[in-house]
């Protein structure tokens, strides 16, 4: 699964999930955007493992949820490399609360990071992948947008949009040859989940068949598969990383 000669941008890259998947990506060869909205420091982290692994990096600045700076990120990789052939939509955040206390300005944040933030990056990568007629746009979903979750009503509608928007621009693209997945992992040791009482935690693992958090590099495997030319006859599908949580 070699993917030597392709360009990746990576949302969210600075930490977690999306680190994993840049590093993953570069691995196979891949020269990699790392893309992230505050954590620069931890951005360039990335972007210096990612070069340690002899592939390409540059680090783009970009709230995902504001369309002029998604499209300034993507003529930046475009002038840095000539090309863009892979797009994660990975930046994600969280706002919990039960319906009757989520504000309207966390229902908001949710929605614009996680489902809008994929809308602008997957619009604003299409005219390279049409160019190039070759395309793959994976979209990090949750196990949380196919079951839903107490607390998380922004969360699950974002996560369970995105398999909508992923089975549709599948549709659309798929005689371009641009495909488009989605991966739902279920819990996963990064910062997003290290806030977990633990008592919370323990009931979570009783549901999970492994008996395990995932690590993020479990993740990134699924998504470089999905990214590699090997899956080029898969579309429009969901890789549940769970551990066996959700069946
Ligand atoms: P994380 O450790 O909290 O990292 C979030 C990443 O998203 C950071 O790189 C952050 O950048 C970036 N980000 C946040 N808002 C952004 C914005 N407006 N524009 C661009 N980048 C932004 O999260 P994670 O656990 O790795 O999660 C990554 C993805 O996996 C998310 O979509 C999440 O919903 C999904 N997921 C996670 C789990 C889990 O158990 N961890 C389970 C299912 C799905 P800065 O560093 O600049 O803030």
């Amino acid at each position: 699964m070699n993917l030597s000669g392709k360009v990746a941008l990576v949302t969210g890259s600075s930490r977690g999930i999306g680190r994993a998947v840049a590093l993953e990506l570069a691995r196979r060869g891949a020269a990699v955007a790392v893309n992230y909205a505050g954590n620069a420091a931890a951005a360039e982290e990335t972007a210096t493992a990612v070069r340690d692994t002899g592939a390409r990096a540059m680090v783009v600045r970009a709230d995902v949820a504001v369309q002029e700076q998604v499209d300034s990120m993507v003529r930046s990789v475009m002038d840095e490399y000539g090309r863009l052939d892979i797009l994660v939509n990975n930046a994600g955040v969280t706002r919990d609360n039960l319906l009757p206390r989520l504000r309207e300005e966390d229902w908001d944040t949710v929605l614009n990071i996680n489902l809008k933030g994929a809308y602008n990056c997957s619009r604003a990568v299409m005219r390279p992948m049409l160019k190039a007629k070759w395309g793959r746009i994976i979209n990090i979903s949750s196990v949380v947008g196919l079951t839903g979750n107490p607390g998380q009503a922004n969360y699950a509608a974002s996560k369970a949009g995105l398999l909508g928007l992923t089975k549709s621009v599948a549709q659309e693209m798929g005689s371009r040859n641009i495909t488009v997945n989605a991966v739902a992992p279920g819990y996963i040791e990064t910062e997003m989940t290290a806030l977990l009482p633990n008592e919370n935690k323990d009931a979570l693992l009783s549901r999970v068949a492994l008996r395990r958090l995932g690590k993020p590099d479990e993740v990134a495997s699924a998504v470089a598969f999905l990214a590699s030319e090997e899956a080029g006859y898969i579309t429009g599908q969901v890789i549940v990383v769970d551990g066996g949580m959700v069946m």
